[in-house]
């Protein structure tokens, strides 16, 4: 079987040049392997997400002379399949909804924090400090009926008791160098959230379920995703999905050393491309040998 790779963009944004680099090296790998090449678009933040912005990403890479096979995977078009993998979590008791707003999340940290430093997950945001945990059956049926937002948060003690020490295969690198047969640290993210009210599922739910079910064997994505699969890792056990290989490729920065952003014009793929500069010397900006 040819390994199967993918590029997964989100369309919140224009690509920036750490895109074209994470998605000219899945092009490389996948035709130097024989393999396939996927393209999945992860829209499920509605709010953020944009067709233009989808337009622009079949333009962008097909300007960079990216291949991938005509049938797109668009998240929005799977929500019902999510909400059946929620609704699994939820039947094991593994999920609880959390009704603390963003501003009452702030608040309940800042106070912690003047104990003692509240514990941050690997991306610098506090771990979740609610009570949702604890909220009896019928308060949570109360909140929920009185139509108050709310997230469904993994039960992290719960999920890693049934899921036991995991492990990923890593072909790049982590931000430690981390690198080989890697010990999951899902614990670190804290009771990390799978769905909300308004969207029935969240990235770290739908990366596993799609990779599954598009059969991906190799993930080569950025090294700031690198301790986001230790959820994904937990995630895909508890739901019996299968782990494919992982390749965490080091990040694009810009002249000060800062990571790209959507934003940012000097290294967005849509000037790059206005102003002339070729395919070949995106390949060459990001240190990739002349394509073959
Ligand atoms: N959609 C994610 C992003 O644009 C990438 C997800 C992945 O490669 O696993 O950052």
């Amino acid at each position: 079987m040819p390994p199967v790779f993918r590029f997964a963009p989100s369309p919140n944004g224009y690509l920036h040049l750490g895109h074209a680099y994470s998605a000219l090296l899945n092009a490389d790998l996948a035709r130097a392997q024989g393999g396939r090449l996927l393209l999945r678009i992860e829209d499920i933040d509605q709010t953020r997400c944009r067709p233009e912005y989808e337009d622009a990403i079949y333009q962008d890479l097909a300007w960079l002379g990216i291949a991938w096979e005509p049938e797109v995977r668009r998240q929005s078009d799977h929500l019902a399949l999510y909400r059946d993998a929620v609704e699994q979590l939820a039947a094991r008791g593994l999920i609880y909804p959390a009704f603390e707003s963003r501003a009452e999340i702030a608040r309940l940290v800042a106070a912690n924090d003047v104990v003692a430093p509240w514990p941050r997950d690997p991306d610098g945001a506090p771990l979740y400090p609610g009570a949702g945990k604890e909220l009896a059956p019928e308060q949570r049926a109360r909140l929920i009926a009185s139509g108050v937002p709310y997230a469904l948060r993994l039960d992290m003690a719960a999920a890693r008791a049934i899921a036991g020490d995991l492990t990923w295969r890593e072909f790049g690198e982590g931000p430690g160098g981390e690198t080989g047969e890697v010990a999951a640290r899902p614990e670190a993210w804290g009771d990390v959230v799978v769905a909300r009210k308004e969207t029935p599922t969240s990235y770290h739910l739908s990366v596993g379920i799609d990779d599954a079910l598009q059969g991906v064997t190799e993930v080569v994505r950025g090294a700031d995703l690198f301790w986001s699969t230790s959820v994904h890792r937990l995630l895909q056990t508890l739901l019996g999905l299968p782990a494919p290989r992982y390749r965490h490729h080091g990040l694009i920065r810009d002249a000060d050393g800062r990571k790209l952003s959507k934003s940012t014009a000097a290294t967005g793929l849509r000037e790059l491309r206005a102003m002339g500069v070729s395919s070949e010397q995106i390949r060459r900006m990001v240190g990739l040998p002349p394509a073959s």
